[in-house]
């Protein structure tokens, strides 16, 4: 029998005629949005297109998952593999990138597709690291003593099931230097109905302490639904983290980002990173100006308190961690 997110997901939004249908959109924006589709395809759980204003084609989130003819531009200085992460990929699904810690890419997709993604590009399908990989990837970490967490990722690491989550996770804890477990996953909030019973009592049960780093990049994102689900798994002894991305016509204002630090802590979630845009082909109509970024942090900074301000940072191929836009300086990689 399928969950009730499973259906959620199978229900998703995939034709740009009918996600315009349902927003009230103008039809000038079908044309544009069906070639973009074509490129990264259109994808969105119903329950966050209420989310959305109707008939606002500059709604914020609506931004994030809307395809559009800007998508089609080639700019200069934006690439098919901004992170090169293909240099950094071991076995496929694993990436051991920075010291004491590995990412696994466990699924090929998203429960939803981010326009400003990263991996728009990513050839997930070389890299799917299937039963064997895992196996070997699992060999991977437990023969490398140095590594502490590991860091499930994807796409979408829960789109996996509960009952292979939990497989997963009984294999990591019979590794005796793993004593950390993250998830990285956007599906809390954009399908909250994720979070299951049995996903809380997994995470709740196992002896590793888990991390959940959520990504969400606008206060509108964070309804009561989703309070209400991540409430158990604060219960359970998970903490909370959120990365959001800074994005033009999303969030770079500094209003915005102090709202969104507020809301995502009314949820039990502190703001850990705000990445600058990954020079990726086809979203660079999202980018903000490195220093127009450092003054909007500079300026949120004089909102906030320190707990509530994210880390901006910035992904560099070859740094040894993930640089912090103000210390670029410092960081040589
Ligand atoms: C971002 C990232 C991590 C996690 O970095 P933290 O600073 O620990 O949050 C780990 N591995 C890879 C490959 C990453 O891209
Ligand atoms: S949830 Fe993350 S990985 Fe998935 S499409 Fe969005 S930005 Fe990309």
């Amino acid at each position: 029998m399928k969950m009730p997110w499973q259906s959620a997901l199978i229900n998703a939004v995939t034709h740009p005629e009918e996600l315009i249908e349902l927003l009230e959109l103008d039809k000038k924006h079908l044309d544009g949005a069906k070639k973009a589709h074509e490129l990264f395809p259109l994808k969105v759980p119903r329950g966050f297109l209420k989310k959305i204003k109707k008939g606002d084609i500059n709604d914020p989130i609506l931004r994030q998952i809307l395809p559009i003819s800007a998508e089609d531009i080639i700019t200069k200085g934006y690439t098919k593999d901004p992170l090169q992460e293909k240099a950094i990929n071991p076995n496929p699904g694993l990436l051991h990138k920075y010291h004491g810690r590995v990412l696994l890419t466990l699924t090929p997709s998203c429960s939803i597709n981010c326009r400003y993604c990263f991996r728009r590009h990513f050839p997930y399908s070389e890299n799917n690291p299937g039963k064997q990989g895992l196996a070997k990837n699992l060999q991977y970490i437990a023969a490398d003593e140095s590594i502490k967490e590991v860091i499930l990722s994807g796409g979408d690491p829960l789109l996996m099931n509960d009952e292979k989550l939990h497989e997963l996770i009984t294999e990591l804890e019979k590794i005796p230097h793993i004593t950390r477990l993250r998830i990285h996953s956007r599906m809390p909030i954009v399908l909250p109905e994720r979070i299951t019973d049995d996903l809380v009592n997994i995470l709740q049960r196992t002896d590793l302490k888990t991390i959940l780093v959520t990504h969400s990049n606008h206060p509108n994102e964070i309804d009561t639904t989703v309070v209400n689900s991540l409430s158990p798994l604060i219960a359970a002894g998970v903490t909370l983290l959120n990365q959001a991305v800074l994005l033009k016509g999303v969030n770079n204002d500094v209003k915005t980002l102090a709202q969104l630090s507020e809301k995502l802590f009314t949820a039990g979630i502190l703001p850990y990173y705000l990445h600058l845009l990954d020079k990726v082909q086809g979203a660079a109509h999202f980018d903000t100006e490195r220093d127009i970024a450092k003054e909007l942090h500079f300026e949120l900074k004089k909102l906030l308190p320190g707990f509530l301000v994210p880390r901006l940072v910035v992904e560099k191929p070859g740094a040894p961690a993930k640089t912090d836009a103000n210390l670029e300086d410092f960081y040589t990689g």
